[in-house]
């Protein structure tokens, strides 16, 4: 199934401010509210693509990894810049990070809505980041590595459920295991059956008799696991991959968070990258500029000769073809930029200076087409 651009499920421009998208997204988010059109299955979907869009284009560096990718870039399993899903309507649950959305839904139903946040209902689990650092080579070509994770995971002793080994959880009385309490409210928008978490189970619908001394009822504990990332080549500073399911445990069987690893590539000292193309600038002596030559330029797939012609100027640009970066998910490879810059020698001996002034002479003005034309110019702008 082909997605919407996210830009269009807004209805949003591309260049639409963070206030524009915010507004764009309350207007939507209020007409296809499911508790506004029960049982539509078409607003449902609605609902959760404005969601998704949302979260997406709300995100200043998940907006950037769209523009960039699109949906390439946040979508498919483990791939790369994928953000994860929306994860159904209790898929809030454990996503603190899902900004304005608890204001917005507060604001129009009154806060009836932030109640289903922490119901019985399956949550997503918490997304987790962690910064990669690279070599220049190594975003290049792309490599794997381990990174150190620290991340709740569900509980070894009680299997998650909080409860001593031994002892068992019993139905909370007081919303007889639904963890919810519902309650009838009326809003400008209509009257809404709202419901609210059990304040006796937190939402739980179980209550633990004996808490696991482990996880001290928690059901989670924490653990510093290694995980192998793959890295692909062609990454750059910024660049998000996505491990799906590798964040913390979801709630009550929701799904785990995912793992977003930030992608921080280390200056090179030779080389200059922007996006596929690597530049270098190289020394030449006017002799070599002059005369020609042909010198020797470091790439990332080692050294290459290039050849000077007779008559170089400073500043002059070769291309290498096929030498710069591997490009990202596709074929091919961005090119080299060398710039050759003529270094003037700043200590002479009397004997080149004394070669150098019947140099001067040898040639004078009017054999130096480029000093010939200037001084015309001169000429005609200031009539000297
Ligand atoms: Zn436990
Ligand atoms: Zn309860």
């Amino acid at each position: 199934m082909s997605k919407r651009d996210y830009y269009e499920v807004l209805g949003v421009e591309k260049n639409a401010s963070e206030e524009e998208i915010k507004k764009a997204y309350r207007k939507l988010a209020k007409k296809y509210h499911p508790d506004i059109n029960p049982g539509d299955k078409g607003a449902e979907q609605r609902f959760k693509e404005i969601n998704e869009a949302y979260e997406v284009l709300s995100d200043p560096s998940k907006r950037k990894q769209y523009d960039t990718f699109g949906h390439a870039g946040t979508g498919g399993q483990g791939g790369f810049g994928d953000f994860g899903g929306f994860g159904g309507f209790g898929g809030f649950g454990g996503q603190g990070d899902f900004g304005g959305f608890g204001d917005i839904f507060d604001t129009i139903f009154g806060g009836g809505f932030g109640g289903t946040r922490r119901s019985n209902r399956p949550s997503k689990g918490n997304d987790l980041r962690v910064d990669l650092d690279l070599e220049f080579e190594e975003a290049a070509f792309g490599i794997t590595k381990e990174v150190k994770v620290n991340r709740q995971e569900r509980c070894e002793v009680c299997g998650g459920t909080g409860a001593k080994p031994g002892t068992s959880t019993k139905t909370c009385p007081q919303c007889g295991g639904t963890g919810q309490i519902r309650y009838r409210q009326n809003t400008a928008l209509g009257r809404f059956e709202t419901i609210r978490t059990c304040d006796a189970c937190h939402g739980e619908g179980k209550i633990v008799e004996e808490p696991c001394t482990e996880c001290r009822g928690t059901g989670k504990t924490y653990k510093s696991r290694k995980i192998t990332i793959k890295v692909p080549s062609g990454v750059d500073n910024g660049s998000v991959i996505s491990l799906k399911g590798e964040g913390e445990p979801g709630e009550r069987g929701g799904p785990n968070g995912d793992l977003f690893v930030y992608i921080r590539v280390r200056p090179h000292k030779f080389f200059k990258r922007e996006g596929e193309n690597v530049y270098c600038e190289i020394p030449i002596t006017f002799v070599q500029a002059a005369l020609g030559d042909e010198i020797t330029v470091p790439t990332l797939d080692g050294k290459v000769k290039q050849v000077i012609p007779e008559g170089t100027q400073s500043g002059t640009v070769f291309r290498l073809r096929g030498k710069g970066i591997p490009r990202l998910n596709d074929r091919g490879r961005g090119d080299q930029y060398v710039k050759v810059v003529v270094d003037v020698p700043r200590k002479l001996n009397s004997e080149q200076k004394e070669l150098l002034r019947k140099f001067a002479e040898a040639t004078g003005d009017e054999v130096n087409p480029g000093h010939k034309s200037f001084i015309d110019k001169m000429k005609d702008a200031f009539g000297v």
